[in-house]
This record gives C-alpha cells, structure tokens and sequence, in this order.
C-alpha cells in the first residue's frame, strides 16, 4: 500500500496511490497517519472512495506533525563519511577514522517537517551553507524496546524519502549535529509512504538532483549500519512507538563534498527519488 496524506477540493484526506501511481482514492475515516498505522490490518481490504488522477491533488508530509524528534543517523555510507570527514566541516574529525564502528544518532525536531514542494527556508541570516541529502526514512509501526535485530522488520510499517537539510557551518561550529539540523522547514518528507510488504528496503536506489543535475546516486545495499542494526540499536533501552521515523543517512554527493562546496542558493530546487517512493522535490528560498 502506498498511503498518502493531501487535499482535494474536499479537504484533507488520508488516501491510497495506486500500483502504477497515477491516481489516488481516499480512505474514509482514516484521521492520519497514525490511525492508518493502528488500522493497517483492517485498511488492506477496506473500501476507498472515488479515486482522481495523483496530478489534482497537493500531496503533503506523511507525518507532518511527528509526536517526538526524528531520530537520524549520520556517516552511513562509505564514500559520504569520506567527503563530510575531508571536508573540514566535521568538528573533531580524525584522519583515518572516517567509518565508525557504532552508528552516530542525533534527532531533528518536529519543527522542522515540510512537505512536497514546499518551500525550504535558507535562513540567510542564521547560516551561508546549507546542503541537502537524500535519504530513506523508516517508519516505525509496533512499539518495541531492545528490538533485536532479526526482529527488527515486524516492528516497520513503511518507509518515505526525508531530505536531511544541514546548515553545514552550525553543524561545525556548535559541535554537536542539532542546531545545523533542526532549523524550521529543514525536513521536508513525502511524497508518500509505501508499506514494507511492498519493497526490499535493502535494495532501493536513492538519487538526489540539484536543479537537474544528478548528486548523489547510491542504493541502501550500500549502508554501513542497516536497517536492523538501526532498530536495534535505537530501540536499546529506549522504547520505539508508532510513527517514529528513523533517517538511515545520505550517500555521497552532498554540497560539502565539492571544492569549493556547493551551497544551496535561493531558487534552487532539489529532488530525491528512492524505489517505490516516488519523487521528493523542494524549491529553496
Ligand atoms: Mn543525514
């Protein structure tokens, strides 16, 4: 199921895509994400309503509203630890100790969701390098704590493309990864979330475009810590809930990897595309 939250002439509705991703029908009585996640069992063979071409309605966040920070992983793909590493704007980074031997986790927070084609702010004020990455996000569906990892999948309801904006220069200079990522609007999220019965989270290719030209390109085979070491080792002692939404990193490619890096500027417009989740596009400004 590909489930989607957005407006029609009728307001906002939660609604299934179809397979071929060309139309949408909505759900009746299905309140939010978070309902179609307690509902998921009985939503597979509900009834929809009438559907309308994908093209007439305004897609927005899945989960515009997470009930707490979404936990994010940071250095998850070889080349990407590399470029942030060699970049100098990793604060305390050491030659040599690019890849981790444990995931590194830290939260953006709820402030920070927008949704397809809305605008990101650039905050001139603030900082002068923000940089996008491109990222599959995962969607937690049972509660669970100390998850162990060959359970890791029963606890996942589905998964969504997160752009992970970082205002580079507060990353580096407040040494510690929040306040480069949790400025508003520095989470865009969609377009929709599809299932986990639907695809192979192990093998989606994740490409990022900045005005056209093609960034980053990787597949989530290539993740350092994967999905079931992600849970696990999130869930340790901390109890994960429906709807809590876990970034599993960006490949490489990102602004910060160039020289000179290449900073978003107002007016570009950058999009992500992941297999079997669609295409996520946000204009900066
Ligand atoms: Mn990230």
């Amino acid at each position: 199921m590909k489930l989607a939250r957005y407006v029609a002439n009728d307001g906002m509705q939660i609604g299934c895509i179809d397979p071929s991703e060309t139309t949408i029908a909505p759900l009746p009585g299905v309140k939010d994400i978070f309902d179609a996640i307690d509902r998921s069992a009985e939503l597979k063979a509900a009834t929809t309503g009438k559907a309308r071409p994908l093209a007439e309605v305004k897609l927005l966040a899945p989960i515009p509203e997470p009930r707490r920070n979404i936990f994010c992983v940071g250095k998850n793909y070889r080349d990407h630890a590399r470029e942030f590493s060699n970049s100098g704007y990793e604060a305390g980074a050491v030659k040599g100790a690019e890849i981790d031997s444990h995931p590194a986790v830290f939260t953006k927070p709820a402030n920070t969701v927008v949704g397809p084609n809305d605008v990101v702010q650039l905050h001139a004020h603030v900082t002068s390098s923000v940089d996008y990455e491109a990222e599959l996000a995962v969607i937690i569906g049972k509660e669970g704590r100390d998850i162990a990892r060959e359970r890791a999948y029963d606890h996942i309801f589905g998964y969504t493309i997160v752009n992970d904006v970082t205002a580079r220069d507060r990353q580096r200079n407040h040494k510690q990864w929040f306040l480069g990522k949790a400025l508003d609007t520095f989470c865009p999220m969609g377009p929709w979330i599809t299932t986990g019965d639907e695809l192979d989270p192990e093998n989606l290719d994740v490409k990022c475009w900045v005005n056209g030209e093609l960034r980053q390109n990787a597949n989530t085979s290539d993740l350092i810590f994967d999905i079931p070491t992600l849970v696990a080792t999130i869930s340790a002692g901390l109890t994960l809930k429906p709807g809590d939404i876990i970034a599993t990193g960006t490949p490489a490619g990102v602004g910060l990897g160039f020289n000179p890096p290449r900073f978003l500027r107002a007016s570009d417009s950058v999009s992500i595309s992941i297999s079997h989740l669609g295409m996520l596009t946000n204009t900066f400004q």
